[in-house]
């Protein structure tokens, strides 16, 4: 059985243990996209090294997510790259954080 979930939420935590051990799949992110993510479950986009995890995953390397409080996407699997979103919709470079962009909008 699984115990109780309590989240953190670290807000540009680049240098967070959490995050570090696999941050080097995110620099491609940091440069290349204005250092923003998008999300996939949610269709927001979020700072690269912001994100929430479980204080009691007492696994080695816990999981990490996105870092709104309503979403369980993964920060790795559902975290995408921001301007591969931009690009197929014509969405600007820097987006607005918080915002829904959809993957494909109703036209
Ligand atoms: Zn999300």
């Amino acid at each position: 059985m699984k115990g109780f979930t309590k989240w953190v939420s670290i807000e540009n935590g680049l240098n967070n243990e959490k995050y570090s051990r696999l941050a080097d799949t995110d620099e491609t992110v940091l440069k290349n996209s204005n250092g923003v993510k998008w999300c996939l479950r949610c269709e927001r986009v979020y700072k690269v090294g912001s994100f929430k995890y479980d204080a009691n995953d007492s696994n080695e390397k816990p999981r990490i997510y996105c870092p709104y409080k309503d979403c369980d996407g993964d920060y790795w699997i559902d975290g995408w790259e921001w301007l591969h979103v931009a690009a197929l919709n014509n969405y600007p470079s820097t987006p607005e954080l918080g915002e829904k962009y959809s993957l494909w909008p109703r036209q």
